[in-house]
């Protein structure tokens, strides 16, 4: 679903928009932020980026002479699961050496503050990586899956996996250089199922392109996008769906939404708020703690 709908939806939300950009207002912004209770916080690539984690979708951030488009698809993994593992190998390895950066960190500190003045945050994520978790969010809606999180092809058990590596096999291999040659694992030596009687191939627990989201993470997000009374798009060039339409589809409703970002992006015109900049930069200032928050 990650591509399929973008014209139902991009058809839609032009239908039901009306809000055009202002300049950005970050005094404005504040205090509509002071006043609100549930405050959902859309984050993408963009924020963990800044913690160094590469994204594998522009041109010039392959791995070996693929884009993530290529290798994140249930086909590819079907066909060459040794290859899409080395990528994901490379990616968990990658991942687990990253820290939290300020943006991470500011939207942590916001919810546990504004949790003690009986306010909510909620993370709805694209990204795979567990910053969020780490920088100590705990209320995160992992739409795209985990990095961190295997499932088995065969009995559809998810667990949490943070080994490095993953597997015997995978030790050394998945290097980006595009010379390297495939690692070609027997298929019996990669991740497998713990479970004895099963004894599956696992996989990546992440959305691949192509497939549907879970739809268990799906009602939460529609019910946190039915109550929510501000939102914040951070680091997301809302391109991929349908998460692309969860900004648009809050502001269609009469909601402010700020959009935190380096550079504008198509849905910029939906949104209230645009603040330019990385993300590290404009939300600690965004989510500071306001002068009418009672300090417990
Ligand atoms: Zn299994």
């Amino acid at each position: 679903m990650l591509f399929q709908s973008r014209g139902v939806f991009a058809l839609g939300l032009r239908m039901c928009s009306t809000h055009v950009a202002k300049g950005p207002d970050m005094s404005e912004f504040r205090k509509v932020f002071s006043k609100a209770k549930h405050i959902v916080i859309i984050t993408g690539a963009g924020v963990s980026a800044e913690s160094g984690v590469p994204t594998f979708r522009g041109e010039n951030e392959k791995w070996r002479k693929w884009q993530s488009q290529d290798l994140a698809t249930p086909e590819a993994f079907s066909r060459t699961p040794s290859r899409v593992w080395e990528f994901y190998h490379y990616r968990r390895e990658l991942a687990l050496n990253k820290k939290p950066n300020t943006a991470h960190l500011a939207i942590a500190e916001c919810e546990a503050r504004l949790r003690k003045q009986g306010r909510s945050v909620v993370v709805i994520t694209q990204c795979t990586d567990d910053l969020h978790r780490q920088a100590g969010s705990k209320h995160v809606l992992k739409i795209h899956g985990s990095l961190m999180e295997t499932r088995c092809v065969n009995c559809g058990h998810v667990t949490m996996n943070k080994r490095s590596p993953i597997c015997a096999a995978l030790k050394g291999k998945g290097s980006p250089d595009p010379d390297v040659a495939d690692a070609q694992i027997p298929v019996d030596k990669l991740p497998r199922c713990e479970d004895s009687d099963c004894h599956g191939l696992l996989r990546p627990n992440v959305v691949f392109f192509g497939e549907t989201l879970d739809s268990h993470i799906l009602t939460k997000v529609e019910k946190e996008m039915e109550i929510c009374d501000l939102c914040l798009v951070v680091g997301t060039s809302s391109i991929v769906y349908p998460a692309a339409m969860f900004g648009p589809r809050i502001a269609s409703r009469g909601v402010p939404v700020a959009e935190f970002n380096t550079k504008t992006t198509p849905k910029s015109e939906y949104f209230t708020y645009h603040f330019q900049g990385p993300c590290g930069t404009t939300l600690p200032t965004a989510l500071a703690r306001h002068e009418s928050e009672v300090i417990h």
